[in-house]
């Protein structure tokens, strides 16, 4: 009888994995990809769903669909729930929560990170993270109501609190949140309304260090930075968020501990990440440590110290100071395959990880992006063509290349978002003031 092929899982179908189980399409191995999602997400441009322009569907693929051809590879829609160690299987709990074993003889965990609130839980009631699609379109619907409800309030404090947003963090995702509400009010939103003049919405950026994206260097951060002034974005510089409810977000200036309040409707959170929570079941299962963001330490060739046949790649994994970027995921997983791939045909030695350091980008406004690699640098229109050229390199799937060019192309054109539709009573955010009224 011929000998049984290695059996390799991976859990979590984002960069990381998906990389990873594309170098194995050829190897002598039967791969199982488990994740809880029927997706992949392309979450560099989740904010574009967050703010109407882009559908859910032109950043997400089926992961059956873009992984069909492959012969040697099962999907499993499930949520990766814990590991036995002495059997090397996984518990993956079904949509139901009934559970089965995926027995393994190679681990792949790449999980990913989800919004971190630092202590402060209660926030997420009220400022939600942008990790999944599921957050993108919970942003998507409190922000498309916020005009709703302030075309119809009279009250004019009332109705300002509606028209402002507050955005917690003045990183990539924050500024390019920022800059696409001031978008989507000034141009998109701009003669829809009678009651209201949309353009008024005031977008608060409010960031605890001395200057926007600092990953980007001075330069790039203060022409970013130029370009939200010009957009109406109102930079606050050196303030944490100490406090957000159904109506209002305080900050805390860090100098002198000055409060500030004000009213908003609309608070947004995008200041920190941590593990999600399959990171500690892993790390308890295998009895390593987690750090501080609960990401998990791995050796050169991306395997768990004192577990060479259990790997960790992208966000969720600790090495040598990488960033949680893309790029990281894509050749982290990539990397994992290959060892995986020549474990499997019988090579002793690995290879360890080496990073090519591509560089980042982030969108500003239309026509002004900035880009990053090494010394290399570009901004306004350049910066603008070159993150589109990147962006929709690393979209999955031809379909998806195509509509999201159409759409970009269209929105450049007419100025309009599509991707608008909320649904009477659809949002927490709606519910409210309807309920108060009703109680009178
Ligand atoms: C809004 C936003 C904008 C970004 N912009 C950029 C950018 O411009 N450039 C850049 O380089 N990077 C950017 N990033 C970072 C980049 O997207 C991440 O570094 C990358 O997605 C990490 O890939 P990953 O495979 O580690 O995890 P993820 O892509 O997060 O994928 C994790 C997968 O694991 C699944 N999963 C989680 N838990 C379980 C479980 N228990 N069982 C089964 N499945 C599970 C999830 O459903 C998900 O599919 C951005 C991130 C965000 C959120």
């Amino acid at each position: 009888m011929a000998p049984s092929r290695p059996r390799v899982v991976v859990i979590g179908a984002g960069f990381a994995g998906m990389h990873c189980v594309r170098r194995l399409r050829n190897a002598a191995v039967d791969v199982t990809l488990v994740d809880r999602s029927t997706s992949h997400v392309f979450q560099p441009l989740l904010y574009q769903c967050a703010t109407g322009l882009l559908s859910e569907g032109a950043i997400s693929s089926p992961i059956r669909h873009l992984t069909r051809r492959q012969r040697n590879l099962d999907v499993v829609l499930g949520e990766a729930a814990d590991i036995d160690v002495e059997t090397r299987e996984v518990v993956v709990d079904r949509l139901d929560r009934s559970s089965f074993r995926l027995p393994y003889d190679y681990l792949v965990v790449g999980t990913g990170m989800r919004t971190a609130y630092r202590g402060n839980d209660q926030f997420a009631k009220y400022a939600p993270g942008m990790k999944t699609l599921d957050d993108a379109l919970t942003i998507r619907r409190k922000i498309m109501a916020a005009f709703e409800m302030a075309e119809t309030i009279t009250d004019p404090e009332e109705q300002r609190s509606w028209l402002t947003f507050a955005i917690a963090g003045g990183g990539p995702t924050g500024v390019e949140l920022a800059g696409q509400i001031r978008e989507l009010a000034t141009r998109a939103l701009e003669r829809e309304y009678d009651a209201i003049d949309p353009a008024h919405a005031r977008v608060l950026l409010l960031h605890g260090g001395d200057r926007v994206l600092p990953s980007f260097n001075v330069r790039l951060s203060a022409s970013a930075q130029r370009t939200l002034d010009d957009l109406g974005v109102e930079t606050h510089l050196g303030v944490h968020v100490t406090d957000v409810g159904d109506d209002y977000v305080e900050t805390t200036r860090k100098a002198d501990k000055h409060k500030d309040r004000y009213p908003a409707r609309t608070t947004l959170w995008t200041t920190g990440v941590e593990a999600v929570p399959f990171a500690a079941t892993l790390a308890t299962a295998l009895g390593v440590e987690q750090d501080r963001a609960g990401r998990i330490s791995v050796e050169a060739d991306l395997s768990v110290p004192g577990h060479p046949e259990v790997f960790v790649a992208g966000d969720m994994m600790a090495y040598k100071d990488l960033a949680g970027v893309a790029e990281v995921a894509m050749q982290g997983g990539h990397h994992v395959g290959r060892v995986i791939a020549e474990s499997a045909g019988g090579q002793q030695e690995r290879s360890p990880f080496k990073y090519r350091d591509l560089g980042t980008a982030a969108y500003i406004a239309r026509r002004r992006a900035i880009v990053q690699s090494g010394r290399f640098q570009m901004s306004g229109f350049p910066g603008w063509v070159a993150w589109g050229v990147i962006h929709i390199a690393f979209l999955a799937g031809i379909r998806n290349r195509l509509g999201t060019v159409m759409t970009w192309g269209a929105t450049l054109l007419t100025d309009s978002r599509r991707e608008r539709a909320i649904i009477y009573g659809d949002t927490e955010t709606a519910r409210t003031p309807y309920a108060r009224r009703e109680a009178k």
